[in-house]
């Protein structure tokens, strides 16, 4: 579905990103662990287009190969950021707009999805996560972990081809982090293709195809979660994972 190769970007004289190369295919299920600052969510802010690389090549499946070592065209940044949606970790929902709004906003304002086709999609993706109920509240009158499963539920909206979470749990109170990893696992189980760069490693066992390890500005290490938590091969991979673990 998507492959980086050699993705560069740095922030002023800091150098976040020191050549990045990956792939996804359909269907899998990509984790990205590493410590802080090690260049997770800037990865996934420049798959959706939120952030610029300094160089490398990025291409999705049918779509265009984009060079960032020369100016990106509009045409192209559009067709990058419609293949994806994102996930934040605070779900950066609308404050002002109801849940049904926030929901709908990007298939009406930007996918230009006729209104009532998008709200009855939207609806059936309420009911879905548990929260066909809580449609005409405001973000503020609900819990943490319902806030981010219609964050959740924003992202599924725009039928993007790739899920990207960035920690979607971290910001919340640990007894609302399971309903949250569940629904992601749901999805994971109906075959939805997503990057989730998490510090939850359990659930990075579980439901990862794929784990890539990241320190420093570069993937050191990728493979199966049964191979990378049990069987590292690099020692920044090891030193890493026995702090946490
Ligand atoms: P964490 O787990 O703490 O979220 P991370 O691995 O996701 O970390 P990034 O958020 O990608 O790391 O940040 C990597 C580095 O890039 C950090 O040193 C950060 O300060 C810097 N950085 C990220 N975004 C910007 C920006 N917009 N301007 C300047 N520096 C930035």
């Amino acid at each position: 579905l998507l492959s980086a190769r050699g993705i560069r970007k740095s922030f002023g004289a800091n150098e976040v990103l020191r050549g990045v190369d990956f792939s996804v295919r359909r269907g899998e299920v990509v984790t990205l662990i590493g410590p802080s600052g090690s260049g997770k969510t800037t990865v996934l802010r420049a798959l959706n287009g939120l952030e610029t690389p300094d160089g490398g090549e990025l291409e999705f499946d049918g779509g265009p190969t984009i060079d960032f070592s020369r100016p990106v065209s509009k045409g192209d940044r559009i067709a990058m950021r419609d293949r994806s949606a994102m996930v934040f970790q605070h779900h950066n929902l609308f404050p002002h707009m109801t849940v049904l709004e926030n929901v709908v906003e990007g298939p009406i304002r930007v996918q230009r999805v006729p209104k009532a086709e998008a709200i009855a999609a939207a609806e059936a993706l309420l009911d879905r996560v548990g929260l066909a109920e809580k449609r005409d509240q405001y973000p503020f009158q609900l819990s943490g972990g319902q806030q981010q499963r219609v964050g959740i539920v924003r992202a599924l909206a725009l039928k993007p081809d790739l899920l990207l979470f960035d920690e979607p749990t971290s910001a919340l109170d640990p007894e609302l982090v399971g309903e949250v990893l569940h629904v992601i696992k749901e999805l994971a189980d109906e075959g939805w293709t997503m990057v989730v760069v998490t510090h939850e490693l359990a659930f990075a066992r579980q439901a990862a195809d794929e784990v890539l390890f990241m320190d420093g500005g570069v993937i050191v290490e990728r493979g199966a979660p049964r191979d990378i938590f049990t069987n590292p091969r690099e020692e920044r991979t090891r030193r890493f994972l026995d702090r946490i673990l």
